[in-house]
């Protein structure tokens, strides 16, 4: 058996590649190192299942077929991340995004054995939906090129699957959170930035009153999720993996525990995201196991990966995210 992971050195994909390896799966990484880091698979290095090959996804010359061959199953997860450099360079997400996923899905049709392609797309593109919990049937609402991107991309996936006959199946994550998410670079998911700020013994920027919730999904809860979708004899199906609730801001600085600052509303943003996740609950045997007070536990545990992380504050906030303001701000 093989699979193949895009972006396996990343949060998500590393997350995955441990899950594959566990169950002696013969796993291939495929990753430019863009953000995702060899080092969250170091401790795999001596794993002969495990193959890493550095490669872009998105570079036209690179021949990824040969990879493909063999494969059993794909996991797509590669794709640049993060809302702020979207906007600032929504080319570099076009290309990485959209054309990396035609590159990948082209070269699984030939895989003669592949028995499930599974995308990776996310609930970004429900924007800011009319209802929660919010079910896959949901208008797409793509708010800023990230989930632009994605959304073109789910779509190609899901084509590819009708016009072709590739096993399809497509996952939209909401929230992952976990040890291994992103430490540097640009202004990213709250964890991370709350996790550096409590090591450095400064507030929590807050964003607005705190009172907005978000499904918080615990990320063993999003691999085991994408492993059952791999599995389920349906193709062309859209899921939503969540952890089953939605969690308040203020109810994370709780248990994290600690001073805050109020920093502006952001907009575009919902008030509330939370997975309608009946539809993965019917056609798998797949339960979220991960409570949010034991998720945030785990990260406590794991709280000195954010030691170099870098420490935002309400005015660097601001610089970072002004074009996010100007982009999306009501005209
Ligand atoms: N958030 C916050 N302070 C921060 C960053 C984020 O209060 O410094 C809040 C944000 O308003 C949102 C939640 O944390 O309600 C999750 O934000 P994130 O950027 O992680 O995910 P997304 O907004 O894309 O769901």
């Amino acid at each position: 058996m093989k699979a193949i992971v895009t972006g396996g050195c990343g949060f998500i994909g590393s997350h995955l590649v441990d899950l594959l390896l566990d169950m002696n799966i013969s796993t291939l990484v495929l990753d430019n190192f863009s953000s995702g880091r060899p080092e969250n698979l170091a401790h795999q290095s001596h794993n002969e299942n495990l193959t890493i090959v550095e490669l872009d996804i998105s570079e036209s010359d690179v021949c990824m077929k040969q990879y493909f061959t063999d494969a059993d199953y794909v996991f797509h997860l590669a794709a640049l991340a993060d809302i702020v450099p979207s906007i600032k360079d929504p080319d570099a997400y076009f290309k990485s995004n959209v054309i990396g996923t035609m590159n990948v899905i082209q070269a699984a049709r030939c895989a003669p054995s592949l028995k499930k392609l599974v995308y990776a797309a996310s609930a970004s593109c429900y924007g800011v939906p009319d209802e929660f919990p919010t079910k896959e049937e949901a208008e797409i609402r793509v708010e800023y090129p990230y989930a632009l991107t994605k959304r073109l991309a789910e779509e190609m996936v899901l084509h590819w699957g009708k016009v072709y006959d590739l096993p399809v199946n497509s996952t939209r994550f909401f929230n992952a959170y976990g040890p291994r998410s992103r430490t540097s670079g640009t202004y990213g998911a709250v964890f991370g930035v709350f996790l550096a700020q409590k090591l450095a013994g400064k507030a929590y920027t807050v964003v607005g009153d705190g009172e907005q919730t978000r499904d918080f999904t615990y990320i063993s809860d999003i691999v085991s999720g994408i492993w059952a979708v791999a599995q389920v004899k349906q193709c062309n199906e859209i899921m939503n993996i969540g952890s089953g609730g939605t969690y308040s801001i203020n109810k994370l600085v709780s248990l994290l525990g600690g001073e805050v600052s109020y920093i502006p509303k952001r907009p575009g943003e919902p008030d509330c995201t939370f997975a309608d996740i009946s539809k993965i609950k019917q056609l798998t045997n797949w339960l979220p196991q991960v409570s949010f007070e034991q998720g945030v536990n785990k990260m406590l545990s794991h709280i000195d990966y954010w030691k170099n992380a870098p420490v935002w504050n309400e005015e660097s906030i601001a610089v970072e995210t002004k074009e996010w303001f100007d982009a999306l701000s009501e005209k």
